[in-house]
């Protein structure tokens, strides 16, 4: 993991304060798992937000990005990351790229990642950041993830990091035996579940990981993008 993302010298103005981030809002709140915790000290959030809004970048809170969008609050990222149980030779998809800070962390631990992302600017910019942090090994992709990604398919583990009214059956078809999907499930927007997703053969298991806020899964197998029809939605 070491190698592939960029080194946090002396002259990093922030390391101080994203040191105290993860242990308090990360170490602190039960996160447990030490590659999970290692990525989060390493990953730059400053990096990923505007710069006006990079001196809030240590807050555990999202911040808004463009297209009305969010960068997600650091302890939920950590636990989405822990939740999917990755593994180093792992290959991840992440549905929602977002700011691509999200994508940096499963870049810290693993092998490939694969991120969709809807919105064209953002795309433009995620994929800027990420190279200039030095994930290489993470590709930004432009598309309807509720669809997945099925060209780089079966994935080891699937992070949704918006949320959708049910779980897209694409994403279930693209987890590897053994493969872990974890996104936000909520037929009404206001009250979400965060589930954990686990294929075993044809067997497939769900857990419930308890209450999370997400950003609409806009997309064929997630909401729709007219407002009217998702506030008539059940
Ligand atoms: N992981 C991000 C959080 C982004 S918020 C981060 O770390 O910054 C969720 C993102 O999901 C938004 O950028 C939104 O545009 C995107 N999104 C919503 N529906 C989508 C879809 N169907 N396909 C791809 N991206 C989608």
């Amino acid at each position: 993991m070491t190698d592939r993302a960029a080194p946090v010298g002396d002259g990093d103005p922030y390391e101080r304060r994203r040191r105290a981030m993860v242990q308090h809002h990360v170490a602190g709140r039960g996160i447990t798992d030490r590659r999970v915790v290692a990525a989060m000290k390493r990953v730059r959030r400053d990096r990923f937000v505007a710069p006006a809004m990079a001196e809030f970048a240590y807050e555990d809170r999202p911040l808004p990005i463009d297209a009305e969008q969010t960068i997600s609050q650091p302890y939920i990222v950590a636990v989405m990351a822990a939740a999917a149980e990755i593994e180093p030779k792992d290959r991840v998809l992440e549905i929602g790229t977002g700011s691509g800070y999200g994508a940096a962390v499963l870049g810290c631990l693993a092998e490939e990642v694969w991120t969709v992302e809807r919105h064209h600017v953002l795309v433009v910019k995620a994929r800027i950041r990420l190279a200039a942090e030095g994930f290489s090994n993470v590709h930004v992709v432009e598309g309807d993830g509720s669809l997945g990604w099925p060209d780089a398919a079966p994935f080891d583990a699937i992070v949704v990091t918006a949320n959708a009214p049910s779980v897209p059956p694409a994403l279930c078809d693209q987890l590897a035996d053994g493969g872990r999907l974890v996104l936000p499930i909520g037929p009404q927007r206001a009250s979400q579940e965060l589930a954990r997703i686990r294929r075993s053969g044809d067997r497939i298991t769900t857990e419930d990981l308890g209450s999370v806020r997400f950003v609409p899964l806009v997309g064929e197998e997630g909401w729709p993008l007219d407002p009217l029809l998702i506030a008539e939605s059940p």
